[in-house]
């Protein structure tokens, strides 16, 4: 028994249902019976393996082969201290390594549960009432309603349709549609039969109900196993950037360490000696934890984006979010508030508010057509039905009911509504006569015209009343209202459906409007140098009024362009009409809208669209920035989309872009303060080389530095809150490399630089204090010479307190930045000052760091020292800020 065989009625009685559906305790049985509608969950890479790879990469290769040759060295001339040095490379192998994990760890788990935060819902007659469930909710005998753009949750069987077309492709890779229907059909396999609808297809057009027969794997997806593997996420620029960046850097520690071997044996040192310098040289640059901390900060902007109503579906969207030049953005629902109401008709040849419903009750044909040419549907809340769907059929729906309610008169069939006819019908039957109801753009409506209706009379619709309706169209459209067209005509009893020589009746102007918040974030967008254009399916004068409102639109002649024109421009023609600075999209189709995507693109414009429907899939994918809505948007849209906008708001997407911006100049932020303290810890090995003066600092203590003061605080300046300001620049050069010369001369060539001075400074103060002689080489283990080490690792670290302060902003005074906005700073110090204070006061910490505890009076001199470094950045930036700013 093949349920594609039976008739509607057998169908349903195979699963034990009927057209009200199952009860709930039914379904929650079969729940229990036939487990959750979905696939198994799909094998991430096992724990176990990521934990593994985080000690066999790049640099912990490099490291390895660091380690391994000091146990060599060791081995082969004992006593040397490099079996320290190998233990504590070990270490530090060990301790990247695990900080590495668990960021990657953190950033998974994050970005995972934001995809759970909008899980695919369903809606489903349960005892006779409509209601939304999660889709994993679902169980065979479960009647489902499904209409455009929705994905098919579970196998099943039509029980009821109108103009049903379904996109099989993801099974079969065929892209056209295919037409589907209740009736029951010989056909014996699943795809070829008519009235089936199979999970993981989707609705291109039209509507129905049906009736589930197979969940989670048990349905063709689920059998495919190819299929349930997941797209693999793909890395983003940045992340590459930044890993190819890292590489370079462990390149030229590399190099730079044989070098100095090189020197260090031709200058007579012994080899051994020269392999610990090469050795500590490589191990002081290689920049460890830097890929992890930018995949956690681009993680995190994410969780901010969350929270501010954009869902980041890849983490690649995060940056190319921050270089967006062009918004392209829908009207209705984003710029304003899809609340309808009807607030004007023209009706009888004039055009008055509607008012008082009831002078409409006379007007049937009217109202029936505003009751029942729609595609909403009715669900039981509490004792009344209430209407789901668009709230611009909604407000018409509830236009007529209020004039006079004709309570359920059932559609015979419809004629399906979408973005390129414009307009709708359906035919109804009342009182023995059939009619077709159709509504919907006056231009796509009104040649369909023959005749008017006015108080009761019927005439030819000539010329003369044509312009009379195009006249109240444009007086409503003016004020920034959306007007659509109803006109009717009788059908004989077995005549198909037309949508020609109807009867016009009326014209209904509904208000819709704009967001309170979208004027201010235009203006944002403004100063932030991004564009926005509204690309609308609305009559260009509702669009410009609604542009004026917004403050999209300032000047008296914006170039509106129509779809139509659109179509029979060039490509050329069009990139020339996209310079003029304001530019709206009128009356267009989501196919045009693609092309106007593709037009900006070509301008080397960094494009972000949004779309809800089926048809804006194509410009969602195209674009670089794909954003669909949350609340009016398709399964479709939002799976072809980058972003989820979860209020259909614009303002969110101005946030969204802001989050990206700040990420950005975060990671600069966090790269400047790593590699800040690279310097410091180099120059001491070339001034021992060349200088010949007592090794300034050790390797084990480099080491200290690394991993005691710059992996907090960097994770801190990641999280750093948005600066007001970016928003007043306009978007980075989508070409902008992370690392400019400007950020590697700041860290490398100054920061560094005067951290290295102090340091030494320091190092100096102490040796000079206990009596030290250019040329003399004290011991290893001499107090003294300990004391002085330790007062130079002692500066770094409080230099490097200082240096977080002045990374938070490149030319901003660290005085005009708020200090608490970000928790994690605080954090990072504290955790800064008590790892120092383990070090140098500690007898552990002295013995495995070759450390002694230090005088006040040192401590003394290294802050003066690191607030003498904030003291010349602040100078540096006032400079900057006064002579170079643009
Ligand atoms: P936006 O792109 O800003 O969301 P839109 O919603 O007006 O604009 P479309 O949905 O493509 O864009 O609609 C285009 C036109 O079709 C509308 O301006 C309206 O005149 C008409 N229209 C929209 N929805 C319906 C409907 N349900 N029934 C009949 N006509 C409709």
């Amino acid at each position: 028994m093949f349920i594609a065989n039976l008739s509607v009625k057998e169908a349903l009685d195979s699963l034990r249902t009927s057209e009200e559906g199952l009860s709930s305790a039914e379904a929650q049985r079969r729940l229990k019976e036939f487990g959750y509608n979905k696939l198994e969950e799909i094998k991430r890479q096992s724990v176990w393996l990521s934990f593994i790879q985080e000690f066999t990469h790049f640099f912990a290769i490099i490291l390895w082969l660091a380690a391994g040759l000091a146990f060599w060295a060791e081995s082969q001339a004992p006593g040397e201290g490099m079996f320290l040095l190998g233990v504590a490379i070990l270490g530090v192998i060990l301790i990247n390594g695990v900080f590495s994990f668990w960021q990657e760890y953190r950033a998974e788990r994050a970005i995972a549960a934001l995809t759970k935060l909008l899980p695919q819902q369903a809606l489903v007659c349960r005892s006779g009432k409509l209601q939304t469930v999660p889709a994993e909710m679902l169980v065979p005998g479960d009647c489902i309603v499904l209409e455009e753009g929705d994905n098919i949750p579970a196998d099943c069987r039509l029980i009821e349709s109108a103009g049903v077309r379904v996109n099989i492709s993801t099974i079969t890779g065929e892209s056209q549609p295919k037409a589907r229907m209740a009736d029951a059909v010989t056909e014996t396999s699943h795809l070829a039969a008519a009235n089936i609808l199979l999970a993981g297809t989707w609705v291109v057009s039209g509507q129905c109900r049906a009736v589930v027969f197979a969940t989670g794997r048990h349905t063709e997806f689920g059998q495919i196993a190819h299929l349930t593997q997941a797209e693999k996420e793909s890395v983003s620029h940045l992340q590459l950037e930044i890993a190819r960046l890292s590489k370079l850097v462990a390149a030229f520690a590399a190099i730079l360490g044989i070098l100095f071997f090189a020197i260090g044996t031709a200058i007579g040192l012994s080899f051994w000696t020269s392999l610990m310098f090469a050795i500590g040289i490589i191990v002081a640059n290689v920049p460890e934890g830097l890929l992890p901390t930018v995949t956690l900060s681009l993680a995190m902007a994410t969780q901010r984006m969350a929270k501010r109503n954009a869902l980041v579906r890849h983490l690649t969207a995060v940056e190319t979010l921050g270089s967006t030049t062009v918004i392209c953005s829908d009207k209705t629902g984003t710029l304003t508030q899809n609340k309808m109401t009807a607030t004007q008709i023209y009706i009888h040849e004039q055009l008055v508010p509607v008012e008082a419903h009831a002078q409409y009750e006379h007007e049937i044909r009217l109202i029936q057509n505003a009751q029942y040419c729609h595609n909403l549907k009715k669900s039981l809340q509490g004792k009344h039905y209430v209407l789901l769907g668009d709230p611009m059929e909604i407000a018409l729906a509830e236009f007529g009911r209020k004039s006079h309610d004709f309570g359920d008169i059932p559609v015979e069939s419809e004629i399906a509504f979408d973005s390129e006819r414009k307009r709708m019908s359906v035919v109804i039957e009342h009182e023995g006569v059939r009619w077709l109801y159709c509504k919907g753009a006056p231009e796509t409506v009104l040649p369909r015209c023959r005749h008017i209706e006015s108080r009761g009379n019927i005439r030819e619709l000539d010329s003369a009343g044509q312009e009379q309706i195009i006249t109240a169209q444009n007086t409503m459209a003016r004020e920034g209202l959306r007007v659509l067209a109803f006109a009717y005509c009788r059908l004989e009893p077995e005549q198909m459906p037309q949508e020609r020589e109807m009867t016009f009746s009326a014209l209904i102007g509904l208000q819709d409007p704009p967001r309170p918040e979208v004027k201010e974030a235009i203006e944002r967008c403004h100063t932030a140098g991004i564009r926005v254009i509204m690309v609308t399916g609305d009559h260009p004068q509702t669009a410009v009024a609604i542009a004026r409102q917004i403050g999209l639109v300032k000047t008296e002649h914006p170039l509106v362009l129509q779809g139509e024109a659109l179509r029979k421009m060039t490509g050329a023609h069009l990139h020339l009409l996209l310079e003029s600075p304001e530019v709206i999209f009128a009356r267009v189709t989501a196919e045009q809208k693609m092309h106007v995507v593709k037009a900006l693109k070509r301008k080397k414009e960094i494009v972000a669209v949004t779309g809800d429907g089926v048809n804006d899939a194509p410009a969602l994918k195209i674009a670089d920035i794909g954003i669909a809505m949350g609340v009016a948007g398709t399964d479709v849209a939002k799976e072809a989309s980058d972003i989820i906008l979860l209020d259909d708001n614009f303002a969110s997407i101005v946030n969204a872009i802001e989050e990206g911006r700040t990420v950005f100049e975060n990671i600069r932020k966090f790269m400047t303060y790593i590699l800040t303290s690279n310097i410091p810890e180099i120059l001491p090995y070339i001034a021992f080389v060349l200088f010949k003066i007592p090794l300034p600092l050790t390797i084990i203590q480099i080491l200290a530095v690394d991993l005691g003061t710059d992996m907090l605080p960097a994770l801190a300046l990641g999280a750093e809150p948005s600066d007001k300001k970016l928003m007043q620049q306009p978007p980075r050069p989508a070409k902008e490399r992370l690392l400019s010369w400007g950020l590697v001369a700041r860290a490398y060539l100054w920061l560094g630089m005067l951290e290295a001075a102090a340091s030494l400074f320091v190092f100096f103060f102490v040796l000079n204090q206990s009596g030290w002689e250019y040329g003399v080489m004290p011991g290893k283990s001499d107090p003294m010479y300990m004391q002085a080490t330790t007062a130079c690792l002692a500066a770094i670290v409080m230099a490097q307190i200082v240096n977080l302060f002045i990374c938070r902003h490149p030319r901003s005074s660290v005085f005009s930045l708020k200090l608490d906005y970000n928790p994690l700073l605080w954090q990072g110090i504290l955790v800064e000052v008590a790892l120092i204070l383990l070090v140098v006061y500690t007898p552990w910490g002295n013995a495995l760091f070759g450390t002694y505890p230090l005088d006040l009076s040192v401590w003394g001199l290294m802050i003066v020292l690191a607030m003498g470094i904030g003291l010349l950045e602040e100078g540096r930036k006032w400079i900057v800020r006064r002579y170079f700013s643009d």
